[in-house]
């Protein structure tokens, strides 16, 4: 049941962990069992999803627990459009998944590799104005407790947990299984488009209400971005996808291929980056297309970087990104990745960052060779001014103390945690950082 633990890191190669031991469960009796075990080892646990976190979140010195093993769909229900799938199917299993039942996920973010116990439980979200994240999409979820039980949360079965449990930062116990409020598939139509900041921020509000799903790219050292709006249409309208090889030239060459160059060439060459970027913002994002939702959110990413990711309320999004140009410029830092700015509706999730409020959201990123911290401190700094909420899943440096300003039902969330894991077995460095003891 437990094998030899292996050095694990995670994607952006920020953090590390080496378990003592690793499990790969097949069945929700064996993840019973190895939280059973590793209870009687005094070890602590830890469910990893992909690996995708920015942060030591899913960090497990004691036992890793990798549910590869249990994916897939488990149950279609037609009639309500909900599936219930296994903790650790990967996101880009979804569409083919979803397809034959005519269903589709109501919104993604940018990438299909995370888990979707891995993606709910930090609260990964695209952009729209009018959606909300992936962890409101869930209904019911099946999880393994501290004691090894089985605890099973809906709208009918301990139905006061759901607010907490569907965004639970791995702090609550293995969820082995979710069910997801899924939508009639459909098709999307992409435009892509360079524009000026200056207009693009003077008009940020009116394009969120106005698409369903805008968001753009800021290159620091250039006056011009690339939006990004994309609107949603019927299953059965005519698709044109990109051709096979512009899809290569854009996708690969151009946004992996060559930004992994431009971002090595930037390292050692600071000075070279604004006009690298200014070359980026004009080779790149103009085209048009319309494709099946799922591969219209989701894109590649293979040039490895950094990332720290706030939401502020909505209507402060053109301020702050004014603030972070300002910032840049007066620190005479060379910033070689985009800022990528999105939005969100409110949901109702206890430590949701879009908890209660229309919530606008300001990436920021660092290729991985390049020292983040100072950056991100000082951008940090700025957006907590905006009453920021830190994405669970990305680089911040708050704590308990300073986090629970921002989230009224901070202390309800803390009392689930005593409730379900008093013992703190689903609890890592991290977990003590951000929720305390
Ligand atoms: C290239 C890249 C692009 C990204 N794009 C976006 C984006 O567009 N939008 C966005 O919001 N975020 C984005 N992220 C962040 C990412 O979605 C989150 O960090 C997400 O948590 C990663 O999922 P994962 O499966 O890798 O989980 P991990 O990072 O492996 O784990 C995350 C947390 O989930 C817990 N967990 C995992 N599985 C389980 C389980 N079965 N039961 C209980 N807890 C579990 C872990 O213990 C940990 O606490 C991106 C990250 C990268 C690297």
């Amino acid at each position: 049941m437990l094998q030899p633990g292996r050095r694990w890191q995670n994607w952006g190669r920020v953090e590390a962990a080496e378990p003592v031991y690793i499990a790969r469960p097949t069945s929700v009796d064996e993840v019973c069992a190895v939280v059973q075990r590793a209870r009687e080892l005094d070890l602590p646990v830890k469910a990893v999803g992909a690996g995708h976190s920015f942060t030591a979140i899913a960090a497990a010195p004691g036992v890793q627990v990798d549910l590869a093993g249990l994916d897939g769909l488990l149950e279609v229900d037609s009639e309500r459009r909900r599936v219930t799938i296994g903790g650790g199917t990967n996101l880009y299993q979804l569409p083919a998944l979803l397809a034959p039942h005519g269903l589709a996920m109501e919104n993604l973010g940018d990438i299909d590799r995370q888990t979707i116990a891995g993606a709910t439980s930090t609260g990964t979200h695209g952009t729209g104005g009018a959606f909300r994240g992936l962890a409101a999409q869930l209904v019911a979820v099946t999880l393994v407790t501290a004691d090894g039980g089985i605890l099973r949360v809906s709208e009918t079965e301990n139905a006061e947990l759901l607010p907490a449990v569907r965004l639970g930062l791995g702090a609550l116990g293995i969820l082995v299984d979710v069910t997801i409020q899924c939508v009639p598939a459909f098709a999307m139509h992409a435009l892509e488009r360079p524009e000026p900041l200056a207009d693009v921020l003077d008009g940020f509000g009116a394009r969120v209400e106005a698409a369903d799903h805008f968001e753009f790219y800021w290159f620091p050292h250039t006056d011009s971005v690339l939006t990004k709006t994309n609107t949603r249409l019927p299953a059965d309208a005519p698709l044109a996808p990109l051709g096979a090889v512009r899809t290569w030239f854009d996708d690969t060459f151009m946004a992996n291929g060559v930004f992994e160059a431009t971002c090595a060439i930037g390292t050692v060459l600071p000075p070279a980056v604004p006009a690298i970027n200014r070359l980026a913002t004009r080779l790149t994002g103009n085209r048009e297309f319309t494709e099946q939702s799922a591969s219209v959110f989701t894109t590649q990413r293979s040039v490895r970087f950094r990332e720290m990711e706030y939401a502020i309320p909505r209507e402060a999004v053109p301020d702050a990104v004014r603030g972070i140009r300002s910032l840049i410029a007066d620190r005479g830092w060379r910033i070689s990745f985009p800022i990528e700015v999105r939005a969100a509706a409110a949901d109702d999730l206890w430590l949701s960052t879009a908890h209660g409020r229309a919530s606008g959201y300001i990436a920021v990123h660092r290729y991985w060779r390049e020292n983040h911290l100072e950056y991100f401190h000082a951008v940090e700094d700025l957006l907590r001014g905006y009453e920021g909420r830190p994405h669970w899943g990305k680089i911040h440096f708050q704590d308990a103390a300073s986090l629970a300003a921002g989230y009224p039902r901070f202390g309800d969330f803390l009392a689930v945690r005593d409730r379900l894991d008093p013992d703190r077995v689903f609890a890592n460095t991290y977990l003590e950082r951000v929720l305390g003891p």
